[in-house]
């Protein structure tokens, strides 16, 4: 199973796909992806078997684009969410910032 970036299509295995995400966004359930190809950044949502590709607005997110992972689950933590994919697991956390 690899899983395409959007921009370039580049394709990765998980383990580097998931290795390239960083902080998790609890609040609008997003976890930031960096492509380790191109460079390209995006938000995405973990989704039981499918990561959920959109765009955030107004303080919403709404998926528009949906790219299957079979077997992908996750689970929300309160600063992390843990993502797993047959025996692999990968901690995303939630980048601590200071209240302004
Ligand atoms: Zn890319």
């Amino acid at each position: 199973m690899l899983i395409p970036c959007l921009a370039c299509e580049a394709r990765f295995a998980p383990d580097e796909y998931f290795g390239a995400c960083s902080d998790y966004d609890r609040g609008l359930d997003l976890v930031s992806w960096t492509c380790p190809r191109c460079g390209n950044r995006d938000d995405l949502r973990v989704l039981p078997g499918e990561l959920g590709f959109g765009c955030p607005r107004g303080g919403r997110f709404t998926v528009q684009v949906r790219v299957r992972v079979p077997g992908l689950r996750r689970r929300r933590g309160e600063l992390r969410l843990d993502i797993s994919l047959d025996a692999s697991d990968w901690r995303v956390r939630t980048r601590v910032r200071q209240p302004a």
